[in-house]
């Protein structure tokens, strides 16, 4: 198995090219994306939008969940930025309680009010199980969810602003190539036909109701280096990584066993995704790579009982349902790097 020189992305990863020269298309576009990427200039166009915005709304909506990008969200948006914000999270049954703690400080400490969704559980926790047995993942629902979240609260409040941390279209977006996306139309391939618009309504979102709203990600025009992001928010407002030292996906118990069924699909889980997206942009070293990938690609290949379980629990799926998922096409990428 071949890696990419510069990300190390293994060859397995759906529609990635490796070039003569031993890089892979994904380097070649962000370098050609991102290259002379100027940050000063970038930070000064989002203080315009943000200052326009302000302008037509008398709050803004942070769609927030305790992981640790759009913890730093709520961080910038109030300091540094100094804007009036409500928080809208979304409680997708498996908040962890490092996150519910993580925002519990953002919110005393910062001094910001957040308002959580809950949506019926009955439906989500089909809509899991809906998932995973058609695909082999079940983040998408999740994830169409805590968007949600941001315009139910934005409508509750006729805000039409929402800024948020996810880190697609930045330099540290993980999901490239368009594999593993979470967008409203994945969700309706799989499973939307099988549900009711009211039964979905505080779950998803369809695309031309999100083109009422004004969507900013943070990430897009700033120099977002996890590593820094998380020493500034431990100091600052306490957060807290899992107590397994994981930094990703704290908001989520369950982020382990999304990891290793996706590391059982493809070969490799988001770890990797998210690792070669800090390489790529320079924020880790290819030495410090290796080290995290050998770590925490090993760490999911062994199942995550206490995660698989709560799983299993709350989404009535038998053990020998997850058995048989769909998928279990790729060997580890891990076992062949170099
Ligand atoms: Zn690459």
């Amino acid at each position: 198995m071949k890696f990419c020189k510069k990300c190390l992305l293994p060859e397995t990863y759906p529609k990635m090219k490796l070039n003569s020269a031993g890089y892979c298309n994904v380097c070649i576009e962000y370098e050609r994306k991102f290259g002379d990427f100027d940050f000063e200039k970038s930070e000064s166009e989002l203080r315009k939008i943000l200052e326009k915005e302000t302008a037509k709304n008398n709050k803004l909506i942070v769609t927030c969940s305790g992981g640790i990008d759009s913890s730093y969200v709520l961080y910038l948006c109030k300091t540094k930025y100094k804007l009036n914000i409500i928080g809208a999270n979304f409680d997708h049954g498996f908040q962890s309680e490092t996150a519910k703690q993580n925002l519990s400080n953002l919110s005393k400490i910062l001094n910001i009010g957040i308002t959580t969704v809950k949506p019926d559980y009955r439906i989500l926790y089909r809509l899991y199980r809906d998932f995973l047995l058609r695909t082999g993942d079940f983040c998408t629902p999740c994830c169409q969810g805590c968007c949600r979240s941001g315009f139910v609260v934005g409508d509750n409040n006729n805000i039409q602003t929402i800024i948020h941390g996810g880190v697609s279209g930045s330099r540290v977006e993980f999901n490239v190539l368009g594999m593993y996306k979470h967008h409203y139309e994945r969700f309706m391939k799989v499973v939307g036909n099988d549900y009711s618009f009211e039964e979905l309504q505080d779950i998803v979102t369809p695309t031309d109701e999100i083109k009422r709203f004004n969507l900013i990600s943070l990430p897009q025009y700033l120099n977002w280096d996890v590593r820094k992001i998380m020493r500034i928010l431990s100091k600052e407002v306490n957060w807290k990584a899992m107590s397994n030292g994981r930094i990703w996906h704290v908001d989520c118990m369950i982020a382990d066993a999304a990891d290793h069924f996706l590391q059982r699909k493809f070969g490799f889980s988001r770890h990797w995704m998210s690792i070669s997206a800090n390489l790529r942009a320079g924020f880790i070293s290819i030495e410090e790579a290796r080290t995290m990938l050998n770590d925490q690609e090993e760490g999911v290949r062994e199942e995550p009982k206490e995660a698989i379980d709560a799983l299993l629990k709350k989404t009535g799926l038998e053990r020998k349902e997850i058995n048989e998922l769909p998928f279990f096409n790729s060997e580890p990428a891990i076992k062949f790097l170099p």
